[in-house]
């Protein structure tokens, strides 16, 4: 996953900078940051110096965009695009370490003042989107931007900042300006209300289990926690699970009570459905209608064109055919394991046909019987400072860089460590936090973020300043900390995506780094490939005790069991993309019965009654409330390109050619805004992707 406060149209530019005239304060963040590297002193920095620092960011930025709008010479690309380019870095500065602090490392204090701080953010945004004068400046440019002599890179940015304005409707008639500036007042305040309704209906239900033998099957972990979950709840003696998955997908899977797992599993999937207060079926329903509507008013026919026009796929129709092409071998495979899983519980000795609650339950049972695996036997292997080296490793087979250990940058929490990158000449790239663990302040998952992204302004670089946030357990006392296969992929998932902002280039903030939604899993995912691989396991997986590499049956059985529940897999998440595009694929707002529509749907595309779309309609937050609508299927895009792209390494025979690094480098990672997304893959890959590494990979052909 990859995280980057983005606010305004301008995006991000973070360098630090006390402008003349501003006040003298004693408040860090509004004075040069006298630092290693100018980092955030993050030592210095007090709750109370935020909200100040955003009041005069703000201020700043206004002033700047006035500088920009009453200048009394005609538009030219310096005094209009190049100065709304460099604008706002205070506010962006000061934004990037609030919001970014805000899911590493958060308190109740910091929520409220985030609660406080983002309406005024999110209006004063706004406020520039939408400024007639700005825009016509910026449009007297592009009407006439073959004549100004601009080089190719300046074109493109001038070109995207009209595109940006044009899709915030700034070219639309006042009575139109004003009708999408009510639909976007009305879609934040219904995505909100999705979210508060879902949040509320995911804690409200509950499985108390208080007779120990509905726990048979269960892993001691599992028992402990739910335990630990009653506690909490001040039922001692009892076991509570919910349906977060942390909690539930064991209980699918080991729990031998089939008749909890059906009561969990529909507690899961049910969840704002159940025509009470949280019933999220009317809120979506009419956020669709309202997007519509938006994408009508900006010229487009469905809100899926209006959308995927700025992504790789182009068109709504483009994408459908991809999730057509993986969909069909995929339920095929799906239905192998369904009867396979159906064997095995009909020698158990069960009547029934399996269900969607079986699925987990079965899979495992299956995966032991196929494959023999067990996550236990591979851990040893997979010490954090192991993994962490092989990682860094890769990245200097590959591309010739070096990590070292810095201990004079300050850091927002002691666990974090930070590291200075080099490039082969030995010149710096930046600075990489690391920081690894659980923590009640901390949110859930695993992300890359940056403090500072790159720059450059008249011809002086500045380099970023990534952090990347992974949730992996902590060690218990003096033992070293033993990480999952999933936790591995995580590793280097997050330091993929952390590359792609060492790496990144361009003399202007709009296209330096910024690749379309529908590649940005591309420069991530593409590391995970080098993590499996067994010469790369070799290499970094030695055993915590005896220093041991990886035995290579071991090695066998992980590159087998790659193939394992991918039908099921795959399934659950085409059949949740292509529910997306069937909601965002409307012409007109209609009135809809939200699950007839799903369920129609889903029949058109034949998914099978014991697999549900990964997300149903009232609990798809990505689609609804998180920035994924007409866009769930960007990850299996971008899988398309990173299973392409590694294939080109295998086929050269040498998974570190250097040759092919170098173009990955240069064409994706760092210029890969500087042109059209396909032009640039096919200038490292010298033709267009093709599906089959991916079909291959998941085992689909
Ligand atoms: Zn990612």
């Amino acid at each position: 996953m990859k995280k980057r406060v983005i606010l305004l149209l301008s995006v991000t530019a973070l360098v630090a900078s006390c402008k003349e005239g501003a006040k003298q304060t004693e408040n860090p963040l509004m004075q040069k940051f006298e630092t290693p590297f100018q980092a955030p002193p993050f030592d210095k920095i007090k709750l109370a110096d935020y909200k100040p620092a955003f009041e005069e960011g703000m201020k700043q930025h206004k002033a700047e965009i006035e500088a920009i709008v009453n200048n009394p010479e005609a538009p030219t690309f310096e005094n209009t695009i190049v100065a709304f380019d460099q604008s706002g870095k205070l506010l962006n500065r000061t934004s990037a370490i609030f919001f970014n602090l805000c899911e590493a490392v958060t308190s109740d204090d910091m929520l409220a003042l985030a609660m406080e701080i983002s309406p005024a953010v999110t209006a004063h945004g706004d406020e520039i989107n939408m400024n007639p004068k700005l825009f016509a400046r910026i449009k007297t440019l592009y009407d006439k931007k073959e004549s100004l002599g601009l080089d190719p890179l300046a074109l493109r940015t001038l070109e995207k900042y009209y595109d940006d304005f044009v899709r915030g409707g700034a070219n639309l008639n006042d009575e139109d300006k004003a009708k999408m500036m009510k639909i976007n007042g009305e879609l934040a305040k219904l995505s909100l209300q999705y979210g508060n309704n879902l949040l509320k209906e995911t804690n409200a239900f509950t499985l108390v289990i208080d007779d120990a033998k509905d726990l048979e099957g269960l892993p001691d972990n599992a028992i402990a926690s739910a335990a630990a979950e009653a506690k909490n709840r001040g039922m001692e003696g009892k076991w509570v699970f919910t349906v977060q998955k942390p909690s539930m997908l064991p209980f699918l899977t080991y729990a031998k009570k089939r008749d909890l797992r059906e009561k969990l599993y529909k507690g899961y999937y049910m969840r704002a459905n159940n025509d009470n207060a949280n019933d999220n079926k009317a809120v979506l329903a009419q956020m669709v209608n309202l997007r519509t509507e938006k994408a009508k008013l900006l010229g487009f026919d469905t809100y899926a064109a209006y959308v995927i026009d700025v992504n790789m796929a182009k068109t709504p129709e483009a994408v459908h055919a991809f999730l057509e092409r993986v969909w069909t071998p995929a339920l095929k495979v799906a239905k192998q394991e369904l009867a396979e899983m159906q064997k095995i519980a009909n020698k158990e000795g069960m009547r029934e046909k399996l269900e969607s609650w079986d699925w987990w339950y079965y899979a495992e049972k299956l995966r032991k019987q196929k494959y023999d695996l067990d996550e236990s036997e591979m851990m040893p292997y997979l010490k954090l400072e192991n993994v962490r080296d092989g990682m860094f490793e890769v990245a200097n087979k590959l591309y010739g860089i070096t990590l070292e250990k810095r201990t004079d940058i300050p850091l927002y929490h002691p666990e974090v460590e930070t590291y200075e990158v080099k490039d082969v000449d030995g010149s710096s790239l930046g600075i990489l936090y690391l920081d690894y663990f659980t923590r009640a302040s901390k949110s859930a998952g695993a992300w890359m973020t940056e403090f500072r992204h790159y720059t450059k302004e008249n011809g002086k670089e500045e380099m970023p300043l990534v952090s990347v946030v992974y949730n992996f357990s902590p060690a218990v006392g003096d033992a070293p900390v033993l990480l999952t296969w999933d936790d591995t992929e995580t590793m280097f998932h997050e330091f993929g995506h952390a590359l792609h902002g060492f790496f990144t280039r361009g003399d202007y903030q709009r296209i330096a780094g910024t690749i379309p939604h529908d590649m940005v899993e591309l420069p991530s995912q593409v590391m995970e490939n080098w993590a499996s691989e067994p010469e790369v396991l070799k290499m970094y997986a030695k055993h915590y005790q005896t220093g041991e590499p990886m035995p290579d049956a071991l090695i066998k059985k992980i590159q087998e069991s790659g193939h394992f529940n991918q039908g099921f897999a795959t399934v659950e998440y085409v059949a949740a993309s292509l529910l997306d595009m069937d909601w965002y694929s409307q012409t007109e707002p209609q009135q809809f019965d939200v699950n007839a529509f799903e369920k129609a749907s889903m029949d058109k595309y034949g998914l099978i009654k014991e697999i549900l779309p990964r997300y149903r309609s009232t609990y798809f937050s990505h689609i609804f409330d998180g920035g994924y609508s007409a866009g769930y299927y960007v990850y299996l895009w971008a899988e398309v390109l990173d299973a392409d792209a590694f294939q080109a390494f295998k086929a050269s025979g040498d998974i570190y050619n250097k040759e092919l690094a170098a173009k990955f480098r240069k064409y994706i990672l760092s210029e890969g805004g500087y042109d059209d997304p396909m032009g640039q893959y096919v200038k490292f890959r010298g033709q267009q992707p093709s599906e089959e590494p991916l079909l291959m990979k998941r085992g689909l052909k």
